[in-house]
């Protein structure tokens, strides 16, 4: 693909900075972390309003409220809205990263036209109940149970590290339909609304100090069997469907925010004492900085492939384990730097230490979320090398 902005990718970039800079300002700062309920407000307020202004679903349908526009213009709103420090999807993200795409690739006509359009719109809020407790890397070993009666399935099980179910109006859920088939062979891929009897939810803690995951219980729920996402018992498809897409482009905002990231880390390093006039500092922050731009091209490369298949790009499982990890050493070099000061959760001395130090526990869940880098590591070796399978073992 040729990189370089043509004639209306100009303009296309143009009429966004310009829309960007005047909005961002006026939304104003994002609540404090942990409050949950107003974040929400800030992240679908924000959704509504690129909506209105006809920048959301850069690439989604037309005829759903997207904009079906070029790759590029789909790659030039990530590096603009970074550039920007325009507020991240946030509460959308598995609306419009995970449960958006799949419907459009796999979901009936009347899913299509109902829920894309409220996404774009940043009316409804989804989340995913994939895990268990006994299924996370290991995702097929799932024993949430949908028994099919009627018209309805009736589900029984718990769902756990489902990222924002409490402020969540839908849920993908991966259930098993057909017990008696193979492990992969009886799922289905069902949307749950969570305000039906029987969902409960239970926010869990994490080491950053809020509850932006939860634990999902399910007592008896019953789904319209409308709500179902591909045929029965081929919901193992459709959710490496919904997989790959998040692995392949979702955190493409956050790769270009890594270089803000970066220049925080260089600014602070030219206040402290001597920092600056080590070269091995310097020598590791341009490395970090030669990585960040080489993960740019290969999440450009991932979008414009999944462009190109209409599906999700295998090279994700790359983007994703690189990402993860150069987050972590990014964020590794700023408590190095802030020294004692990454000891406090607030700012000390003048430093933005509360920050730095958020980021980086923050970033620890991402070699875990999303799949582990272990997984992401067979994924790449299996699927995409072609070298000979892991062996396989049964826990005793
Ligand atoms: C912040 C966060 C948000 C999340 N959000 C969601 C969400 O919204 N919805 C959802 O459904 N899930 C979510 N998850 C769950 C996530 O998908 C799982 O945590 C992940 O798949 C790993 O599963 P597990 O935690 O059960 O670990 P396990 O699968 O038990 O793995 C434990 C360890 O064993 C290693 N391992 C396992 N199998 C292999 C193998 N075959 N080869 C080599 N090593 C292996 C793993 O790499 C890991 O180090 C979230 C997780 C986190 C941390």
């Amino acid at each position: 693909m040729d990189l370089r902005d043509s004639a209306s990718d100009t303009r296309f970039r143009r009429a966004l900075r310009a829309w960007l800079e005047t909005e961002v300002p006026r939304h104003g700062a994002p609540p404090p972390p942990g409050d949950w309920a107003a974040r929400r407000r800030y992240d679908t307020d924000w959704q509504r309003k690129l909506h209105v202004a006809g920048f959301a679903g850069l690439s989604w349908p037309e005829e759903y409220g997207g904009r079906g526009a070029a790759l590029s213009e789909q790659l030039i709103f990530y590096e603009e809205t970074a550039r920007a420090g325009a507020p991240y999807i946030g509460a959308n993200f598995i609306g419009m990263m995970h449960g958006g795409p799949t419907l459009i690739a796999e979901g009936t006509p009347e899913q299509k036209a109902f829920h894309l359009p409220a996404i774009l719109r940043g009316e409804y809020v989804w989340c995913q109940g994939f895990s268990e407790p006994g299924a996370g890397s290991d995702l097929a070993a799932l024993q949430t149970r949908a028994l099919r009666e009627g018209d309805f399935y009736v589900v029984e099980g718990h769902k756990i590290w489902s990222t924002r179910a409490h402020v969540a109006d839908y849920c993908e859920l991966l259930v098993r339909t057909d017990p008696d088939a193979s492990k992969h062979g009886g799922l289905s891929w069902l949307i749950l609304p969570m305000g039906e009897p029987g969902v409960e939810v239970r926010p869990l803690e994490t080491l950053a100090g809020d509850s932006h995951f939860c634990e999902i219980f399910l007592n008896g729920v019953r789904v319209p069997v409308g709500n179902r996402v591909g045929e029965e018992n081929d919901g193992w498809r459709v959710a490496n469907v919904t997989l790959r897409i998040e692995r392949g482009t979702a955190f493409a905002q956050h790769v270009i925010s890594m270089r803000t990231q970066l220049q925080g880390i260089a600014t602070l390093a030219r206040k402290r004492e001597g920092a600056w006039a080590d070269p091995a500092l310097r020598g590791r922050l341009g490395a970090l900085e030669a990585r960040v731009g080489a993960l740019w091209r290969l999440t450009q490369m991932g979008v414009s492939e999944a462009r190109r298949t209409g599906g999700a790009a295998l090279a994700g499982s790359a983007v994703k384990l690189h990402y993860s990890e150069l987050y972590q050493e990014i964020g590794e070099l700023g408590l190095q730097l802030l020294g004692r000061g990454a000891l406090c959760r607030e700012d000390v001395a003048g430093l933005p230490s509360a920050e730095m130090l958020h980021d980086y526990l923050w970033s620890l869940q991402f070699t875990i979320s999303g799949g582990t880098s272990q997984v992401q590591r067979n994924i790449i070796g299996e699927r995409v090398l072609g070298l000979p399978r892991e062996p396989r073992w049964e826990p005793r």
